[in-house]
């Protein structure tokens, strides 16, 4: 099969426990207001691969795995593509390969669960804890990334609640009450991760002739 590739990044050190191999798909259908890769949006953008071309280049840097590290999707919203994903997450098992998938959850079909029978850690974007908020911020439903949730504690699927932490919006003590209520109703949530609002971003949403919708916003101190 073939995918759509953003970009990769090869020694990464934040998407999951050690050092990774992160492919960002292409393809997403939010529109997070803190988004730091608008040029994934497009569905038809970015470069084919085959599953194959992408194990293979993930061949070359597993020395680097070590005990912990392994492969990342993240995008881009790579549920959109879930049937490729699952197929390159087949591969990685067949090799040994520690699979970690980064996903909003904004999607729930026969693809995405073969792909999550094929992952060994999710990260969760649990992107706000109040239904307005996180409908206004993403254009996703909160009940979606519960939906999504569920499943992952069905399947007892090791799972990482991310959040990103940005001033005047969700950097409230209720806010993060809320957070870890949801992640202690969940057996299989071991972590909670708070990332702080970085607008390192700008620069693409410039070259993009887009506004940033944050740009009034100060960086999380
Ligand atoms: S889900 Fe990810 S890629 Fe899609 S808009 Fe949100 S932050 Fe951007």
């Amino acid at each position: 099969m073939e995918g759509r590739v953003s970009s990769f990044q090869s020694l990464g050190t934040v998407d999951g426990p050690g050092v990774r191999y992160v492919i960002f798909l292409q393809g997403c259908p939010l529109r997070c207001k803190c988004c730091h890769n608008p040029e994934t949006w497009d569905m038809h953008g970015g470069t084919v691969y085959s599953a194959q071309q992408l194990v293979e280049r993930l061949e070359r840097y597993r020395n680097y795995f070590g005990e912990t590290g392994g492969v990342t999707l993240s995008g881009g919203e790579p549920l959109m593509q879930a049937a490729f994903a699952a197929e390159l997450f087949g591969l990685c098992r067949e090799r040994g390969i520690h699979t970690c998938l980064d996903t909003s959850g904004c999607v729930l079909n026969a693809d995405v669960e073969r792909l999550l029978d094929r992952t060994d850690l999710v990260l969760l974007d649990y992107k706000q804890t109040s239904e307005p908020l996180y409908h206004d911020f993403c254009g996703m439903h909160m009940a979606q990334a519960d939906a999504f949730l569920d499943v992952l504690e069905r399947k007892r699927i090791p799972t990482w609640l991310r959040q990103v932490i940005i001033p005047q919006i969700n950097d409230s003590e209720e806010n993060l009450e809320r957070l870890h209520a949801v992640a202690n109703a969940h057996c299989c949530v071991e972590k909670v991760e708070l990332l702080p609002f970085r607008k390192l971003c700008e620069t693409k949403y410039a070259a993009m002739g887009i506004p940033f919708p944050l740009a009034d916003i100060p960086e999380y101190r």
